[in-house]
């Protein structure tokens, strides 16, 4: 490992690069309020195909003028080694020294043609390490609950294994709601010899319907009793916050009991759910929740 992680758990905030001018002035309060607590840092996503490019930058920008740790989301499908190689350049030279490599989604109706000279995130891991030696902590994507495109677990924990053969530091998982399917993953990676941290991405739950959208495209599952009580709520959305806050809890507290090096929370821009959690956590930094 050539970016060691601390020994006590770590914590970090992730975001998506917002459209309009109005969300980034919504997005920069919301990170002062996130960021009060001292979290690690804060990650940025980023869309394959350049898709959210500028508005990654202008969201790291807004990071680094904080004076904030940032670490930026690189998916590369779609793009040239060139395209990449120039957006690492600028991230070296306004001193990021974390990153998230990721393969990307091709959007739908993108053939093959277009996928550019990254197949694979095995392969950008390679690439960011021949390009910039090891002056990136690099993250990967992990995913206990089997990545939806996988021919099986087997071969999806074999292509897990050559990201960090390539030079992976650490990876960010997949949200899920089921504790033993991460621990079982962490097992298996053990297994086989992959000792780099494996954190856990928390989604915290606010609003079903859309909950249900995201994790039918990528394949997290919500657990049967979770998504039927859910339904039962209908639109009730201080009942659906109140009953997520409770689930994500349990599940973040057993994370932390099992031995997870740490918690990712996918923020979605807001501050108010993944606070709650802080502070029912009792973390570093939330005694003035
Ligand atoms: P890979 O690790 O390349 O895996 C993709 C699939 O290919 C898997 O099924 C794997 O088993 C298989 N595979 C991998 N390597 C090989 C190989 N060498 N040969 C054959 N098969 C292989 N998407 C974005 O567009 N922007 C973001 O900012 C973003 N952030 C994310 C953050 C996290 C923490 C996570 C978990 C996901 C994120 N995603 C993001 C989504 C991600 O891009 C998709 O899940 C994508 O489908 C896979 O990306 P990957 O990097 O995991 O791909």
């Amino acid at each position: 490992m050539r970016h060691p992680s601390p020994d006590p758990p770590t914590f970090s905030f992730e975001l998506f690069p917002p459209k309009t001018p109005e969300g980034m002035a919504k997005l920069s309060a919301s990170i002062d309020r996130m960021n009060a607590v001292g979290p690690e840092y804060f990650s940025v996503t980023y869309g394959a195909g350049g898709s959210t490019r500028d508005s990654t930058f202008e969201t790291l920008d807004l990071l680094l003028a904080k004076g904030i740790e940032a670490a930026p989301h690189l998916a590369a499908i779609g793009s040239s080694r060139a395209q990449v190689k120039a957006i690492l350049d600028r991230y070296r030279g306004q001193g990021i020294h974390r990153l998230v490599a990721l393969r990307g989604d091709l959007p739908s109706g993108m053939g093959l043609g277009t996928a550019g000279d990254f197949r694979y995130a095995n392969e950008l891991v390679s690439f960011i390490r021949q390009e910039t030696g090891d002056h990136f902590r690099i993250e990967v994507a992990a995913y206990p609950e089997v990545h939806p495109q996988a021919a099986n677990a087997d071969q999806d924990l074999a292509n897990f294994k050559r990201k960090v053969e390539a030079g992976a530091d650490a990876a960010i998982t997949q949200y899920f709601y089921n504790a033993d399917a991460y621990f079982a993953f962490v097992d298996r990676c053990a297994g086989l010899g992959v000792q780099i941290p494996i954190q856990p991405g928390i989604m915290p739950i606010t609003n079903f319907s859309q909950l249900a959208r995201f994790s039918d495209a990528c394949g997290a599952e919500i657990p049967r009793w979770l998504r039927k009580r859910l339904e039962a709520m209908g639109d009730d959305i201080e009942a659906i916050r109140a009953f997520g806050h409770e689930v994500v809890l349990k599940l973040c507290r057993r994370l932390l009991a099992g031995g997870a090096p740490g918690l990712h929370f996918y923020s979605m821009n807001q501050a108010e759910p993944v606070l709650r959690l802080w502070r029912d956590l009792g973390l570093p930094g939330a005694e003035g929740l």
